[in-house]
């Protein structure tokens, strides 16, 4: 059945481009992006509020407290979470909502809302995924290791998701997802 609009999760190995093409859905009003909540501090240029919005342990817990994360885990010693309360609003307004987590968390919010709609985005090949993480020359080979082994994990968990877009270009992926939520909704 058709609806407003849908709550979408995107996920995807390091280095798909998957932050390029949420972008380009925001340019093109095609969607909001949830702004995650996270405890680690802010890294280089981060902004409060753009990227994440920073938040003390305290302030996250008491969060947690009143239900007001749709999904939060804790990785590498800091909390993470989607705060419920924009994602619900922009709903309610007919506003499509994409959620750009991991796998992990989109298996907590698929329990919770199993109406949302799991997007996994898939490089064109192990090759070109290697590729592009040594272009954006931000990593060293070790860390290059690590999320290569991690992409070869998180790939095989591609079938929990309602549908796989291979991202050869930015603009035709912007363009298959955008289809997506057409045929999703009864916009
Ligand atoms: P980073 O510290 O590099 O920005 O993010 C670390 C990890 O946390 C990434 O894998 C990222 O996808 C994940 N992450 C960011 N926001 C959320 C969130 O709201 N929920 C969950 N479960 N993971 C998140």
């Amino acid at each position: 059945m058709s609806k407003k609009a849908v709550l979408v999760v995107i996920s995807g190995p390091a280095g798909t481009g998957k932050g390029t093409v949420v972008k380009e859905l925001v340019r093109r009003g095609a969607a909001e992006i949830s702004i995650s909540a996270t405890t680690r501090v802010p890294r280089g240029q981060e902004q409060n509020g753009v990227e994440y919005h920073f938040l003390t342990k305290e302030k996250f817990e008491r969060m947690i407290g009143e239900d007001g994360f749709l999904e939060y885990a804790e990785y590498c010693g800091n909390y993470y979470g989607s705060p419920k309360a924009p994602v619900d609003k922009w709903l309610s307004e007919g506003k499509n909502v994409i959620l750009e987590i991991e796998v992990e968390g989109y298996q907590k919010v698929k329990a919770k809302r199993p109406d949302c709609i799991g997007i996994f985005i898939m490089p064109p090949s192990m090759e070109e995924l290697e590729n592009r993480l040594r272009g954006r020359n931000t990593e060293t080979e070790e860390q290059i290791q690590k999320r290569l082994s991690r992409a070869a994990e998180e790939i095989p968990l591609a079938e929990l998701y309602n549908y796989v877009v291979v991202n050869d270009s930015v603009q035709d992926c912007a363009d298959k997802i955008e289809y997506i939520f057409k045929s999703e909704t009864d916009n």
